[in-house]
């Protein structure tokens, strides 16, 4: 996938353990992940529909949580 102004940069990717162990062979991880990524109260969380389980769940610097934490960014581009 070619790179553009909008790509985040990612330089790995989260994947759910266990839709990996259940990755079907004609299936690559980005086309088997069913996956939900929200705020929370404290952070973020990105979340398995399938599996019904948290992948990663990543605090704000401002909120209190026993949760990892990553400073608040202000460099992200609008949405649209
Ligand atoms: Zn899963």
């Amino acid at each position: 996938m070619p790179a553009d102004d909008h790509n985040p940069h990612i330089k790995a990717y989260a994947h759910c353990r266990k839709c990996m162990a259940e990755l079907p062979a004609d299936q690559s991880p980005r086309s088997w992940a069913r996956i939900e990524v929200g705020l929370t109260d404290a952070g973020c969380v990105v979340w398995c529909v399938r599996h019904d389980c948290a992948i990663v769940e990543v605090a704000f610097d401002d909120k209190p949580t026993s949760l990892p934490r990553l400073p608040r960014t202000t460099s992200l581009p609008p949405l649209n």
